[in-house]
Order: structure tokens, then C-alpha cells, then sequence
């Protein structure tokens, strides 16, 4: 039986899209799976390049950027972008708004540039983002690296920064949730387990100008010169991932694209939301303007109940609520593959937890 999945990633994948791929497992084009065909042969190329095809659409993607499929993950990426784009002397600006950021500043660090901060959310304990037009650039510097989304605290920009440097945004937990102009950025990236497929496969969108920079001892595979070239396929990529990719594109799609799957999101957060705001009984920390519509923490009055909430749940098909272990509490992700019934379920469930327990 199928349960309502609210993990942060890898999460829920739509219904339809797992059948799909159940009924092609054993005989994809011809008596084998996808995962036993060749990466070089002329089916999987094809698939790879309708995958390709679909997210172009899908995104807007404009002819001056390249979409890279690479593995590694968000995290191996952290470390790619100083790699690909600085030298010697070089500074990059961040945003920090919460954990993820947090991890792509201390890899650039460790990659040599100077690293400027220039936006913290410490003083709000991460809970909200700058005002637009509230910062600074470094003149000169590389680029201004942000989170749109930060999956552990719930914080999500309304808005994309205007900046002079390339924008790099690490999009892991809110791609594909709403239309996107991408011509604003100067890199996109993000894991697929989330809005994309399974684990294993990172996506990256990047524009042509920033191609060609990398350091000489960059390794091939995080080099995206090297892998635009050999179109990701410098190496074995990560097959069942791409076609997975494709089979969530498809469904995207024929759920009516982006403007679809935001006008579903928007309303999914903000059923979940104003249950928590007028429950008396959950909070939900998250500045309103600053509130994502993909992963909704909230905390109960006393974290003693905490077990009590997490068992009833999964009695009533509700899985996977509980907090990143680094915060507690409970964080309710609801991706694209969750519709507005699994969040109806939750707020039922949390509505009669709140009546026997408040
Ligand atoms: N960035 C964000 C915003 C994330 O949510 C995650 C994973 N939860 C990562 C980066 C790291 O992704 P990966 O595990 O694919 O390296």
C-alpha cells in the first residue's frame, strides 16, 4: 500500500511515473531493462536527449546554456563551482540563509577564493531572507552564490536576487515547483531526488560564457567544459536516473507544466500553513514572507509529544514527518509528487492530534 511520503529528499515520485517504469523494468526498447543498455548506444542517447529536450521546455531554458546530467550530487557541486569558475586571486560572494548555504561556503573556502558573505540570517536564527535590494556585491566578485530553497529550515526566496555578478543557485529543493527565468542565472543546479527522480543524478544549467574558466587541476568529471563537450558523457553517467528524469518531465507536463505545478504548490503550502498559524497549538518559526512552499517544519508545545505524533502518523499513512535530526520537530516536505489530498490527510491528522492533545 502506497503511504503518503512527506521525506525531504529522496521523496515522493508520482504514482504513474513508478508504474511506467515498473512496466518497462524488464523490457525497455528490446528484451533489456535501461539499466543494462549501453550509454553510448542509439536508445539511451535518445532518452538522455528527450530528457534534455523536456526540462529545456519546461524551464524556458534559453540556446546559451548548457544542461549538464552529472553525479556526485548537489554537495559534489559545491566544490565544482569554485573549481569551474575562479583563479588565483579571485572573490565570490554568498548569501548565507541556513545549512545548505552553509555547506557551499565552507566548500568554496576550501577551494581558495576569497569568500565574502555578505548576507546572514544569523540574527533571525535563519529564519527569514535580506529584504531585495537590502545587499551589497563585492565589486569584481565571481559570483553571488544563494539557496533559493533551504530544505532543513524552510526558508524560501520570493523573489531571485538582482546582482550584478552571475547568480549561482543551488535550486536542489524547489526546481520544477514554479516557472523560473532562467536568463537571470549564471549557473543552476540541484540533486534530482526531490522534483527530479531518484537519487544519483545532479542536473546543471550553465550558461556558455562561464564555460572554459576551470582551473587546470580540476578533476574531468566536476569539469562542466569537459563534460558539455562529451555531452555528460565523458564517463558511464548515471542511466536510470536520466530516464527517470524523463518520465517525471512527461508527467510534469502532462499535469500542465510549471504554471500548474505552482498554482498546486502555493496551494498545498498554504492550506498546510494556515492550519499550523490557527491551530493554537503548532508554530511554524519561518518569516511569512520567507515561508517555503516545499518543506514546512512546524513544532508541537512540548517535544515530549513528539513520538506520540510520529507514531499516530504513521498509523494513519503519514510518513516520514520528523525533523532533520539537527533541528527536531517535524518538517512536512511536499514536492511536486505530493498532491493537495496528502496534505489534506496531514491536516486532519494534525487537527484531531491538536484537539486530543492541546
Ligand atoms: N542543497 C540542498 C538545498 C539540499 O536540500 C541538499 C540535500 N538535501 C543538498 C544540497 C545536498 O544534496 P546531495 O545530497 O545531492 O549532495
Amino acid at each position: 500500500m502506497r503511504v503518503w511520503n512527506f521525506a525531504a529528499g529522496p521523496a515522493m515520485i508520482p504514482l504513474p511515473v513508478l508504474e511506467r517504469a515498473q512496466a518497462e523494468l524488464v523490457d525497455w526498447r528490446g528484451g533489456m531493462s535501461v539499466m543494462e543498455v549501453s550509454h553510448r548506444g542509439k536508445d539511451f542517447v535518445a532518452c538522455a536527449a528527450q530528457a534534455e529536450a523536456s526540462l529545456r521546455q519546461l524551464l524556458g531554458i534559453p540556446d546559451n546554456y548548457r544542461v549538464l546530467f552529472l553525479q556526485g550530487g548537489a554537495s559534489g557541486q559545491f566544490d565544482a563551482i569554485p573549481l569551474n569558475l575562479t583563479g588565483p586571486g579571485d572573490t565570490v560572494d554568498f548569501f548565507n540563509t541556513g545549512q545548505w548555504s552553509s555547506k557551499a561556503v565552507a566548500a568554496s573556502k576550501r577551494q581558495g577564493p576569497e569568500v565574502n558573505v555578505i548576507v546572514d540570517e544569523a540574527a533571525s536564527k535563519y529564519t527569514t531572507v535580506p529584504e531585495p535590494g537590502s545587499f551589497q556585491t563585492t565589486p569584481g566578485a565571481r559570483y553571488l552564490h544563494y539557496t533559493p530553497n533551504e530544505t532543513i529550515g524552510g526558508v524560501e526566496f520570493g523573489y531571485v536576487p538582482q546582482v550584478d555578478p552571475p547568480l549561482v543557485a543551488d535550486f536542489s529543493s524547489t526546481i520544477l515547483s514554479r516557472p523560473l527565468d532562467v536568463s537571470r542565472f549564471g549557473v543552476i543546479y540541484g540533486g534530482a531526488q526531490k522534483n527530479m527522480g531518484p537519487a544519483g543524478l545532479v542536473v546543471v544549467i550553465v550558461r556558455d560564457d562561464l564555460l572554459g574558466q576551470a582551473r587546470p587541476d580540476t578533476p574531468e568529471i566536476w569539469n562542466w567544459t569537459v563534460q558539455a563537450k562529451n555531452d555528460s558523457m565523458l564517463n558511464t553517467p548515471p542511466t536510470f536516473g536520466i530516464y527517470m528524469l524523463g518520465l517525471v518531465l512527461d508527467w510534469v507536463k502532462e499535469q500542465g507544466g510549471l504554471p500548474a505545478m505552482a498554482a498546486r504548490n502555493q496551494a498545498k503550502a498554504e492550506a498546510l500553513y494556515a492550519a499550523i498559524d490557527q491551530s493554537g497549538f503548532y508554530t511554524n518559526p519561518v518569516a511569512p514572507n520567507a515561508r517555503s512552499w516545499m518543506n514546512v517544519p512546524f513544532i508541537l508545545p512540548d517535544p515530549a509529544l513528539d513520538a506520540t505524533f510520529l507514531a499516530g502518523a504513521e498509523q494513519a499513512g503519514l510518513t516520514n514527518l520528523q525533523g532533520h535530526r539537527s533541528v527536531g520537530g517535524m518538517r512536512a516536505s511536499i514536492y511536486n509528487a505530493m498532491p493537495l489530498d496528502g496534505v489534506r490527510a496531514l491536516i486532519e491528522y494534525m487537527t484531531d492530534f491538536a484537539a486530543d492533545h492541546g
